[in-house]
């Protein structure tokens, strides 16, 4: 059984580069775009907290329920 949730997206990884020092506004936009378009890897807590701190809605597994 294929699992396409979990494909990593070469391409979007290819042009969406973030640098190792990025700041964390970056991160959180990073991750939610990255969230949109592949599923390699889940948000890290730290990035998922400091979007909570903003006030952002966190997209997680189960909002989409
Ligand atoms: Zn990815």
């Amino acid at each position: 059984m294929k699992s396409e949730v979990q494909a990593i997206n070469k391409r979007w990884h290819e042009e969406h580069k973030m640098p190792p020092n990025a700041p964390m506004d970056e991160r959180i936009e990073w991750h939610l775009a990255h969230a949109a378009e592949c599923g390699c890897r889940p948000i890290p807590p730290s990035v998922l907290k400091a979007m909570d701190e903003r006030g952002l809605l966190v997209p997680t597994p189960r909002s989409l329920k």
